[in-house]
C-alpha cells in the first residue's frame, strides 16, 4: 500500500516530463494567438456548484464524485470537469461587466472521478480546456474546435474525426422532448433501468444509451426538430467549418444531455486497436449556464481535452516526441584545483543561460564520461592538471568524437553562442 498510488492515478515521471511540458506550452502558445488568456481555479469547489453546474442527472454528478465533508462540516467535492469552477470565478470576479467576449484556457487542470479504472480512464487525470463568455456567433463555435484540432496537430495528431451535432435550445427542446417522450413511451419497459429512470427527468440522455442504443435507431433527433434560430446556427457553424478546411461528420446521437447545453456540441474521437472508439476532446454551447448559477444571461462555449488521452494517442501511433537531453555540457574534472575551477565554470555557464553540470558523486573520470553519455549530453568540458596549468579546457562532441583545446576565458562565451 505505502509504495503504490491508489487506484486510477498515475506519477508524471521524469522521463515523461518533457511531453507534458510540450503539451502545455502549445496550448498556451496557440491560446495566445486568438487572444485568450489564463484562468485557474481551485481543485475544490462547493459540491452544490457540481450538482447545478454540472447537472445531478449526469453519471459525473450521480456516480463519480469525489465529495467529502471539511473539517467545517461544509460538503466539498473535488472538481470532476473545467467548466463550473471557470463559470463560478466568471460570475463571482464579475468578468461579465468587462470587455466581452471573455477567453479563457486553463492547462493541465486536474480532474477527479470515481470510474472505473480502465484502459484511458483514471480517477486523476488532466484538462486542457478553454471555455468563452459572451460570444454567440457560431464562429467562436468553429474557433474553437480549429484550436482543438491545432493542438493535437502541434502534439503530431493527426486525422482525428469531429462529430458535431446541435442540441438546440430549451425554445425547441420543450417540443422535442415532448415527441421523444412519446415515442419512448412503450419502449421504457424493455429499456435498462438507468434509461428508465431518465425518462422523466432528461430523456435526451436515454439516447447516449450504450445498452439500448440498437433499439433506439428510429428515435426523432433533436437535429430534425431546431427552431429557425438553432437550426441557423448550426448551418453557420457548418460554413465556418468549411471556410476552414475543417472535416467533420454530423453525428445526432451525441446529446451531453444537460438541460443548459444549447446548441453546438462536438467530441473529437479515435479508434483504439481493440475498435473501441477513444475521445480525446468534447466541447459543447451552454448558453444557459452562467445564468443557471446566478450569473446575467451570458452565452458561453469550452472544450476539455484529456492529456493522458493525447499521450495515449501518441504512443499509439507512434509520434511521441524524443526526450531531450537534460543538459547542453558535462563539465568533467581530475583533482581537487580543477573540480574547484569546473564548479566554477558550470555556474558561470549556467548564468549565461547554458544547461551545465558536473558530477556530484565524486566518480573516477571514466565514469564521469560514461554518465554523460548516458544523459546524452552532446558536449564535454574536461579540466585536467595539464589543461588547468595551460589556462585552457578540453571541448569533447560526444557525437563526432573530437576534441578541441579552448582558452578558459573563451569558452562561457563560445558555448553561450
Ligand atoms: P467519456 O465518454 O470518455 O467518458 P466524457 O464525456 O465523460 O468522456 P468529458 O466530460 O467531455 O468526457 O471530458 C472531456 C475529456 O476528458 C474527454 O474527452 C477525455 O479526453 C477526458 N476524460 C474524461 N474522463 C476521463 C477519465 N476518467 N480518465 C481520463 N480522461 C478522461
Ligand atoms: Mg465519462
Amino acid at each position: 500500500m505505502l509504495t503504490q498510488a491508489p487506484k486510477g492515478t498515475q506519477d508524471m515521471l521524469p522521463q515523461a516530463s518533457h511531453r507534458w511540458q510540450r503539451i502545455e506550452k502549445n496550448m498556451r502558445d496557440i491560446c495566445a494567438l486568438a487572444g485568450y488568456r489564463e484562468i485557474r481555479t481551485p481543485i475544490f469547489e462547493h459540491t452544490e456548484l457540481f450538482q447545478r453546474g454540472v447537472g445531478d442527472t449526469t453519471d459525473v454528478v450521480q456516480k463519480e464524485m469525489y465529495t467529502f465533508n471539511d473539517k467545517g462540516n461544509r460538503s466539498i467535492t473535488l472538481k470532476p470537469e473545467g467548466t463550473a469552477g471557470a463559470v463560478r470565478a466568471f460570475i463571482e470576479a464579475h468578468m461579465f461587466a468587462d470587455t466581452l467576449p471573455c477567453k479563457l484556457y486553463y492547462v493541465s487542470c486536474p480532474c477527479f472521478r470515481y470510474e472505473k479504472p480502465q484502459s484511458g480512464r483514471l480517477r486523476q487525470f488532466h484538462q486542457n480546456g478553454i471555455e468563452v463568455f459572451g460570444a454567440k456567433d457560431a464562429s467562436v463555435d468553429a474557433e474553437i474546435i480549429d484550436l482543438a484540432l491545432r493542438m493535437l496537430r502541434a502534439n503530431g495528431i493527426d486525422g482525428l474525426r469531429l462529430n458535431i451535432n446541435s442540441i438546440g435550445c430549451p425554445t425547441c427542446r420543450k417540443a422535442y422532448l415532448e415527441k421523444l417522450r412519446d415515442y419512448l413511451a412503450p419502449k421504457l419497459p424493455t429499456l435498462c433501468k438507468t434509461c428508465q429512470e431518465r425518462f422523466d427527468r432528461n430523456p435526451m440522455r436515454i439516447l447516449d444509451c450504450k445498452e439500448d442504443a440498437d433499439k433506439l435507431t428510429d428515435a426523432p433527433a433533436m437535429l430534425d426538430n431546431l427552431c429557425e434560430d438553432c437550426a441557423t446556427h448550426f448551418s453557420q457553424l457548418q460554413g465556418y467549418l468549411k471556410a476552414l478546411g475543417i472535416e467533420y461528420a454530423i453525428d445526432a446521437r451525441i446529446v451531453r444531455g444537460l438541460d443548459y447545453y444549447t446548441k453546438t456540441v462536438f467530441e473529437i474521437i479515435t479508434d483504439t486497436p481493440d475498435g473501441t472508439p477513444l475521445t480525446v476532446c468534447g466541447g459543447g454551447r451552454y448558453d444557459g449556464l452562467v445564468e443557471e448559477l446566478g450569473g446575467p444571461a451570458t452565452p458561453g462555449i469550452g472544450f476539455g481535452m484529456g492529456i493522458e488521452r493525447m499521450i495515449m494517442v501518441q504512443d499509439m501511433r507512434g509520434v511521441a516526441p524524443e526526450a531531450p537531453s537534460p543538459l547542453d555540457v558535462m563539465v568533467v574534472t581530475l583533482g581537487d584545483e580543477a573540480r574547484m575551477e569546473g564548479f566554477r565554470l558550470v555556474n558561470a555557464l549556467r548564468d549565461r543561460g547554458v544547461r551545465a553540470d558536473l558530477d556530484h558523486a565524486a566518480r573516477s573520470m571514466k565514469a564521469q564520461f560514461k554518465y554523460a553519455n548516458k544523459l546524452g549530453v552532446s558536449k564535454v568540458i574536461v579540466i585536467a592538471g595539464d589543461e588547468l596549468a595551460q589556462g585552457v579546457v578540453k571541448l569533447r562532441d560526444m557525437d563526432k568524437s573530437e576534441e578541441t583545446a579552448v582558452p578558459r576565458a573563451e569558452i562561457v562565451e563560445l558555448l553561450s553562442k
